[in-house]
């Protein structure tokens, strides 16, 4: 199955988006198979976006994402990267989708609630500068003998 990087960020999480973000994302079909809290270090968060390093919001960019802790979680689902990507929006909430996590949590083009890997190759780069091996779980699903038991309205996309 397909693995993606999602990052809640500092602005989503100050606004409590947290709970709302992971929900909707359980409910597209995703699986959380890795997730932590972490403040980045402004080395970490440089190292993170170095493929902007010339880009004018390079330096904003990574005061922003050092300013308070983020969520990062490895999601996995079929066709993982392209669904993550069509779910989350446009990188400027106001060119994003209406429904998309973008248009409903985002603030501006630099603001953006969440990030998302653009590539299988991304994809792999950034798990693996986030997470350990042993930090990823390859969880099966089960069925538990409980009363929270209950159906995921779950869509193909
Ligand atoms: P990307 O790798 O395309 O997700 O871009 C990295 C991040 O840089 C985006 O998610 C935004 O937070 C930020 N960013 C991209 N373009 C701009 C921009 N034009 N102005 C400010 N921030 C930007």
């Amino acid at each position: 199955m397909e693995k993606t990087l999602f990052i809640i960020k500092p602005d989503a999480l100050s606004k409590n988006f947290l709970g709302e973000i992971l929900d909707e994302i359980q409910k597209k079909g995703f699986k959380i198979i890795a997730m932590k809290m972490v403040k980045l270090s402004k080395k970490k968060a440089q190292n993170f976006y170095m493929e902007h390093k010339e880009k004018p919001f390079y330096k904003p960019l990574v005061e922003f994402m050092s300013s308070n802790p983020c969520v990062v979680c490895v999601l996995e689902r079929k066709n993982a990267v392209k669904f993550l990507r069509k779910i989350t929006g446009a990188t400027d909430p106001r060119n994003a989708k209406k429904g998309t996590l973008r248009k409903k949590y985002a603030q501006d083009g630099r603001h953006n609630a969440v990030h998302a890997s653009d590539s299988l190759k991304s994809a792999k780069r950034e798990i693996n500068f986030f997470f350990k091996k042993s930090e990823i779980f390859l969880w099966k699903k089960k069925r538990y003998p409980t009363l929270l038991h209950r159906k995921l309205k779950i869509s193909d996309g």
